[in-house]
């Protein structure tokens, strides 16, 4: 009777957790619950098709598409933070993955289980919070291959972290579903430590069949390493900046480039809520605001760099201050556009940018 119970419930478990990764909330609340079991497979079709149908989209080979995952940046907003996903000729790679990037991609539909490979920037955790998730979530979605986790210096500590704290789960998963579903071998990462340059110059760090992945170092000071991206496919080329001032390295790197994601920063307004903060005697808070804007690129600077290098769209991100979707346009996009006369994309979580391949 006992055993039964147990079985039971071991089942009722499976179905709850089944129904939580593949129901959206909205889809609950319109079931009014309890759920009957054909608006359940009703819903489960539905997300399996809008998954489908994405993963298609991303994964076609005729062009490269970035999808900006997470906008945010440390200050709480509710944009998840830094990580910006570029799919090219099949293959998804994520650039940093910040406090809430697995639940974007989750929302966004993309193929996580299809992801190879984890470029990190620096070790700012709103660059890397949700390592271990992605890491996770890929191999429960089907990953087969070891997660590999790039990054300058520092990348197999911080990897190392991840790797202990998610053991003992990992452990479980395995000893509860068995070896065909949780596969063992699959379940980690193996850091790829690389050297950047320090004179600016890029290094490869990535090389599969085409698709080429170059760091370069940028200027994130007391931060070091830090480092920008440069993604090359079909003569295309897509620069991430990282966390930078508007360093000579990332103007040099994003020559002609057919796409730059940089993070922007409003300095001016930055500096204001730094001296509201001190009439106010929030001393820390000021502290903070003062320090972080020697370390970020004024959205002005970025739009004369972009301008300089002949960028041919310019997409912002880890946008700061965190501001309302209404404002964002308004604070971000008319410093940029007034040295900038490219196409500028004020980043939202979810932004898609398509780069059709000849
Ligand atoms: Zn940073
Ligand atoms: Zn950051």
């Amino acid at each position: 009777m006992r055993h039964r119970y147990l079985l039971i419930s071991s089942r009722l478990k499976i179905a709850l957790i089944l129904g939580a990764l593949v129901l959206p909330t909205s889809a609950l609340l319109r079931a009014q619950l309890p759920l009957g079991a054909d608006v359940v497979l009703a819903n489960v079709k539905a997300r399996n098709e809008a998954r489908k149908e994405t993963a298609r989209k991303l994964l076609a080979k005729d062009a490269i598409t970035v999808v900006l995952v997470g906008t945010g940046s440390p200050l709480p907003s509710d944009r998840a933070q830094a990580s910006t996903a570029v799919f090219v000729d099949g293959r998804f790679l994520l650039f940093d993955c910040g406090d809430g990037a697995s639940r974007s991609i989750d929302a966004l539909n993309l193929p996580i289980g299809q992801i190879e490979a984890v470029f990190l920037t620096h070790f700012h955790s709103d660059h890397f919070a949700d390592l271990g998730e992605i890491i996770d979530r890929s191999w429960i979605q089907g990953r087969r291959q070891v997660l590999a986790v790039y990054g300058p210096s520092g990348v197999a500590e911080v990897l190392d972290g991840f790797q202990r704290a998610y053991r003992l789960e990992r452990g479980y998963r395995t000893a509860h579903h068995g070896e065909k579903v949780m596969p063992s071998e699959f379940a980690g990462a193996a850091a790829k430590p690389f050297a950047p340059d320090e004179s600016g110059e890029s290094v490869t760090v990535y090389d599969q069949q085409g698709v080429v992945v170059k760091a370069f170092a940028v200027n994130h000071a007391p931060v070091h390493p830090a480092v920008g991206y440069r993604v090359e496919f079909g003569g295309k080329v897509v620069v991430i900046s990282g966390d930078t001032t508007a360093t000579a390295s990332l103007a040099t790197q994003s020559r002609d480039a057919d796409l730059l994601v940089a993070e922007a920063m409003k300095m001016a307004t930055v500096s204001q809520m730094q001296k509201a903060n001190e009439q106010l005697g929030n001393d820390a808070i000021a502290h903070i605001l003062h320090d972080i804007q020697s370390y970020h690129i004024d959205v002005e600077q970025l739009g004369a760099l972009a301008e300089e290098a002949k960028v041919k769209r310019l997409a912002l991100t880890h946008l700061v201050p965190p501001v309302p979707k209404a404002v964002a346009p308004l604070l971000f996009k008319r410093p940029v556009s007034e040295k900038y006369h490219g196409e500028t994309v004020v980043g939202e979580d979810g932004t898609r940018l398509v780069i059709p391949l000849p």
